[in-house]
């Protein structure tokens, strides 16, 4: 097996990794770069036979409709949800690419290649390592993951029973220099939101990604405890609907304690496609809430926002002090409202004497340390670094370290000669 890492060797995100026999080429993710001088990829002259995501992030599948249309792209039944609703509330197109659903611990063969998918502990749901079989040889593909969320037994399980004699590991490394110490769990981000909100005399805002499901969680379970309403837009509670198809464990709008704000905008997102929403466009009005609700008994609410929601908190800042709860990773405040909307409005925030704006976030990738008890349970004979900024730390962190650069070809049959 012949391996080529397109991007990702010295970077976090953009993602893309050839794996090749004399017959099958496939690629493990192929995502849209978040660093500004990431190297340019071109996936359509690669022509290979598939395309594995290993989660719903755009740092992992935001090229695909770069490929040929007939090329299969395999990933998680509940990720491809995700990434057309994602569109359909920017009012975009929905990928048309030839999607082939897989499911956790259900092998899967494209040519040459054997494929299990384990599903893993991450900040996107759906998210899978990769166990990739081919001539002999066996790759372990980490993808993103964490053991400290609220789906840290899957860490567990692969530390006690990890895939055997594996050849080559990519092990993600996005926190080699990152410090997670100081809400190390979910568990931790949930107590300081209830701390924040119980005693408030306006409304809450919560700022995070509508698809990190965890945070939606902790959210919810700070709201039962300090007996507040937790207040969605249409987008996270449409997200929740999705969720709900495939589990029942998680909330959703028609739970206590959870209102739905319908914003005209978005409102005409789900006008403009009534038969992609299908009853939900009716059962959304039952859990409303209206702007005049809010604005009426605000200390009653914790709103789950983004960014793009500076204008609301904006009018509920007039009305006097506000938390403002910032609740994803804190690199984004330094990004232009051009590349990530309402980013400086937001960060303006922290300056603002009318805004207690409070730090609650705990990471999507594991610790170092974690990091550590995975590659030892795996035990490769060779481990590469991909999805880091720090790939020259990985030899005074992990044994048998090999580094592959972006683009240069290595040849897998050379680990155990
Ligand atoms: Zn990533
Ligand atoms: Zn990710």
């Amino acid at each position: 097996m012949k391996i080529t890492i397109h991007r990702g060797s010295k970077e976090i995100g953009g993602t893309c990794i050839e794996l090749a026999t004399s017959r099958t080429k496939i690629l493990l993710d192929l995502g849209a770069p978040l660093s500004e001088n990431s190297r340019n990829l071109d996936p359509k002259p690669l022509k290979v036979d598939a395309v594995l995501i290993s989660h719903p992030h755009q740092d992992h599948y935001g090229l695909i409709e770069q490929l040929d249309e007939k090329t299969p792209v395999y990933l998680g039944v509940l990720g491809k949800s995700l990434i057309d609703a994602t569109r359909i509330f920017l009012k975009r197109e929905v990928p048309a690419n030839n999607f082939k659903p897989f499911t956790r611990g259900n092998t899967f063969m494209v040519g040459d290649f054997t494929i299990t998918p384990y599903l893993v502990d991450h900040s996107a749901v759906d998210a899978y390592a990769f166990l990739v079989e081919a001539e002999g040889q066996r790759i372990f593909y980490s993808g993103d993951f964490r053991a400290h969320g609220r789906k840290s037994v899957l860490f567990d399980r692969m530390i006690k029973n990890p895939p055997a004699d594996i050849d080559l590991l990519f092990l993600e490394g996005t926190m080699l220099r990152r410090d997670n110490s100081e809400f190390p769990s979910e568990a931790h981000v949930q107590k300081k939101i209830s701390e924040l909100i119980r005693d408030q005399q306006n409304m809450s805002f919560l700022i995070s990604s509508s698809q990190n499901i965890d945070r939606l969680v902790s959210a919810y379970k700070a709201c039962i405890v300090t007996e507040k309403i937790l207040v969605l837009d249409i987008y996270t509670a449409w997200v929740l609907e999705l969720m709900n198809q495939v589990t029942r464990n998680v909330p959703d709008m028609s739970w206590d304690l959870i209102k739905v704000y319908t914003s005209n905008s978005q409102y005409q997102t789900m006008k403009a496609s009534r038969e992609y929403f299908g009853s939900f466009a009716n059962r959304v009005w039952d859990s409303r809430v209206t702007m005049d609700g809010l604005q009426n008994r605000p200390a009653d609410y914790l709103f789950f926002g983004k960014m793009s929601h500076f204008k609301t908190i904006s009018r509920f800042k007039a009305q006097g002090g506000i938390n403002l709860i910032y609740s994803q990773w804190q690199g984004y405040l330094k990004y232009s409202s051009k590349d990530y909307f309402g980013a400086e409005e937001i960060a303006a925030l922290k300056d603002d004497p009318q805004v207690d704006f409070t730090y609650a976030h705990t990471s999507g990738h594991a610790t170092l340390e974690d990091l550590q008890t995975f590659a030892r349970a795996i035990n490769p004979r060779a481990l590469v670094p991909i999805h880091t900024e720090f790939a020259d730390d990985y030899t005074g962190h992990f044994e048998n370290v090999v580094s592959i650069e972006d683009g240069k070809p290595y040849d897998c049959y050379s680990i155990r000669s």
